[in-house]
C-alpha cells in the first residue's frame, strides 16, 4: 500500500493546530502515519497540488488562501465543497485522482451534537452573525440538519444578502443593527464573525430577546471563552466553544486517509488548546 502520509497546506502554515491534532491521534490509534504542515505559496498551488499524489500523498487538509483553488482545481467534489464554495479536505485516489470535500460543515454539526447531545436543529429558529467562509459552511450544515428558518445579519448586508440567495428561502436576512431584536424566538446563536477574537473587538450581541433554553456557539476559539460566551452563561444560556468545530472536522480526513474514526475527547482539546505546546 501507499505510505500513511497526508498534510495541511497553507500560506502561512506555521499556525497551524492540524499537525498536533494528527500527531495526537496516531498516538491514540496506533497508526504510525505522518501529517505534515505544508507551506505553499499562491501562486505554485496548482503545481504542488498536482504533485502530491504521486508524492506517496493520501491528501490534505487545506486551509487559508488555498481553499477556492483546491475545489476549482479537483477532478470531482462533493455535494458539500460545491455548496459551501470552497474546499478542506482532499482526498488524491489510488488511481491518481483528486477529489474535494468540506467537512466544516460537519465539524460544526458534531461539535454541537457532542456538547448538546439534547438540540434539535428542527425546533427553532437560528440567527446566525456574519457572512464569510465560516458561515457558508454553518449554513449549510444547519439547513441539512434541518433547522427551519436560519436568521443572518452580517456588517456588510450585500454579502449576506448573496448568501440567502445561494442558499433559498429559509435563509433571511435582518440588518446588522436588528441582530439583538433578532434574537426572539431564536433555538441557536452563533457568531460566525471573526469579532471575539484576540486582537479584534468583542462582538456586541445583548442577549436579553433570546429565549431560556437557547444555545449559543461562538466559532471563535482563541480565546476559549469568548465574551459572547460569558455573557450566554451569565443569562443562564447553554453556551459551546468553537475548538470543538476545529476538531470534528478533521475526523472524516482521519477515517478517509487512516481508516479509522478517531475521538475527540478532553485529551486531545487539552493538546489543541491555544497556547498548549
Ligand atoms: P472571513 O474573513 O471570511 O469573515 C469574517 C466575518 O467577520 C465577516 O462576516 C465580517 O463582516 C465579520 N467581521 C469582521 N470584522 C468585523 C467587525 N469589526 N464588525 C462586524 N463584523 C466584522 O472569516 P471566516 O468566515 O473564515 O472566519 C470567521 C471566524 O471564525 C474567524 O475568527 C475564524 O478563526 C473562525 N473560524 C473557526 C473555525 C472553527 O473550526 N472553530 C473554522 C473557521 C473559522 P464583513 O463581511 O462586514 O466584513
Amino acid at each position: 500500500g501507499r505510505p500513511l502520509v497526508a498534510g495541511v497546506a497553507g500560506w502561512p502554515i506555521a499556525h497551524s493546530r492540524s499537525p498536533v491534532l494528527f500527531d495526537h491521534w496516531f498516538g491514540a490509534t496506533g497508526i504510525a502515519g505522518r501529517y505534515v504542515p505544508l507551506a505553499i505559496r499562491p501562486e505554485r498551488f496548482a503545481e504542488v497540488y498536482r504533485a502530491l499524489p504521486h508524492a506517496g500523498f493520501r491528501g490534505i487538509n487545506v486551509t487559508i488562501p488555498h481553499k477556492l483553488d483546491a475545489l476549482r482545481l479537483a477532478d470531482e467534489a462533493t455535494e458539500a465543497a460545491r455548496a459551501i464554495g470552497a474546499a478542506n479536505m482532499i482526498c488524491f485516489a489510488e488511481d491518481g485522482r483528486i477529489v474535494a470535500d468540506n467537512t466544516d460543515a460537519y465539524g460544526f454539526i458534531e461539535n454541537l451534537r457532542h456538547a448538546e447531545p439534547g438540540w434539535r436543529p428542527e425546533t427553532g429558529p437560528a440567527l446566525v452573525l456574519g457572512a464569510g467562509g465560516a458561515a457558508r459552511a454553518i449554513l449549510h450544515g444547519l439547513l441539512e440538519a434541518g433547522v427551519p428558518e436560519i436568521r443572518l445579519a452580517n456588517r456588510s448586508r450585500d454579502k449576506a444578502e448573496g448568501l440567502a440567495d445561494a442558499f433559498g428561502p429559509r435563509v433571511a436576512c435582518v440588518d446588522w443593527d436588528a441582530r439583538a431584536a433578532a434574537g426572539a424566538g431564536a433555538m441557536l446563536v452563533v457568531n460566525a464573525t471573526s469579532l471575539g477574537m484576540t486582537g479584534k473587538p468583542a462582538l456586541e450581541m445583548p442577549l436579553d430577546a433570546v429565549p431560556d433554553g437557547a444555545l449559543v456557539n461562538d466559532i471563535v476559539y482563541v480565546p476559549l471563552e469568548t465574551p459572547l460566551l460569558a455573557a450566554a452563561r451569565r443569562r443562564g444560556l447553554r453556551a459551546v466553544d468553537g475548538l470543538g468545530m476545529l476538531l470534528h472536522q478533521a475526523r472524516p480526513a482521519f477515517r478517509a486517509w487512516f481508516g479509522v474514526d478517531p475521538q475527540v475527547d478532553d485529551g486531545l482539546r487539552r493538546a489543541c488548546l491555544p497556547g498548549a505546546a
